[in-house]
């Protein structure tokens, strides 16, 4: 497969990292910095592709295992650190890495005042300091690096100028200046910038986006083909989502364990940021359930969805359940659990 063709524009990134693959003379540390979603991620996993994968050489084939694995983000020797906060899991970041993968657009990135731990780094430097599991090498990728502590990043000082034979460090950031100038200095950074309008517009209308949607949207999307697509699936995300996640809740010839069913699915399809979305839905929807129980207009909709039996309290108390789940989803419980959790209790206070 061609290095970095699913990178949208970034010609000079792209020359400058591929004839470095192509001579085999890539250096042990980037730092590929610019905005969120102008492709940094696509770039790194390709160079982490062209690294482990033996089918191509001095590039990758994108369909052994190694290659899928780097693409869903599960390769044990192509790890992404994220920042997380001192209450986020393991299985938080394996979730996120799980819906980011699968969609291709999830932000890889926890709600919050979120810090990469000294911990996290001592871990990569552990890591790189035994043999990889495949034995093709190492890529350690570092994602949203100025959010590095300073202990942290001192932790790594070493790592990155003298990193084990074989290894790659890649160090994605949006703000280089916030990386510490000993860290700059260990390795070559690498200018990602924005697309034109037209570019992105041209993307979102490959990907499906009506004509008329994609050049709005690429208006506001600054450039960045990240955040114009996360847009287009909100838009595209069908709007009546909260009334169905209602009926479902509300249907007593659907099971509780086939509505979790549903339930589940539907989270890991939304990711984080959309079950947030879906669950602020969610709020308004019963609240104006309980304004036209009281004879006054729904707020945010023509008609209400029916729900025979249910009076104000049930609806009052939905609507407890469903703010939790707002601070349940910032404070980084797993999304599906969250919402999970709200759907199921709903229920049990409807019938
Ligand atoms: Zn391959």
């Amino acid at each position: 497969m061609e290095l970095f063709s699913n990178l949208k524009g970034q010609d000079q990134p792209k020359r400058l990292l591929a004839s470095a693959v192509q001579s085999n003379r890539l250096a042990h540390a980037y730092i590929l910095a610019g905005p969120d979603g102008s492709g940094r991620l696509t770039a790194a996993l390709d160079l982490a592709k062209a690294r482990i994968c033996t089918e191509v050489e001095n590039g990758f084939c994108g369909q052994c295992r190694h290659c899928r694995q780097i693409d869903g983000l599960v390769h044990p020797d192509v790890r992404i650190t994220l920042p997380g906060m001192k209450t986020t899991k393991p299985e938080n970041f394996a979730d996120l890495f799980k819906v980011r993968a699968e969609d291709g657009i999830t932000p890889l990135r926890f709600p919050g005042n979120t810090y990469i731990s000294i911990d996290q780094m001592r871990e990569v430097a552990h890591r790189l300091s035994r043999k990889s599991f495949e034995g093709h090498g190492y890529v350690e990728i570092i994602y949203d690096a100025h959010r590095l502590r300073r202990e942290a990043a001192n932790a790594i000082l070493k790592t990155l100028e003298e990193p084990p034979a074989g290894t790659l460090i890649i160090l994605i950031t949006s703000r280089v200046s916030g990386l510490l100038p000993t860290v700059r200095s260990r390795a070559h950074t690498v200018r990602f910038g924005r697309l034109s309008n037209s570019m992105v517009e041209e993307l979102l209308q490959k990907r499906g986006v009506p004509a008329e949607e994609a050049s709005r949207i690429a208006l506001v999307s600054g450039g960045c083909p990240g955040p114009a697509l996360v847009m287009s699936r909100e838009k595209i995300k069908d709007s009546n989502q909260a009334e169905k996640v209602f009926n479902l809740i509300f249907n007593r010839s659907m099971g509780n364990m086939e509505l979790a069913a549903e339930i589940e699915k539907l989270s890991r399809k939304l990711g984080r940021e959309g079950v947030l979305s879906l669950c602020t839905d969610m709020i308004s929807l019963v609240h104006d359930q309980r304004r036209v129980l009281i004879g006054a207009q729904p707020l945010s909709r023509k008609t209400a969805p029916s729900a025979d039996n249910a009076d104000d309290t049930v609806f009052q108390r939905m609507e407890v359940l469903f703010r939790d789940c707002e601070i349940r989803l910032k404070a980084n419980v797993s999304p599906s659990m969250a919402f999970s959790a709200a759907a199921a209790g709903s229920r049990r206070i409807g019938n």
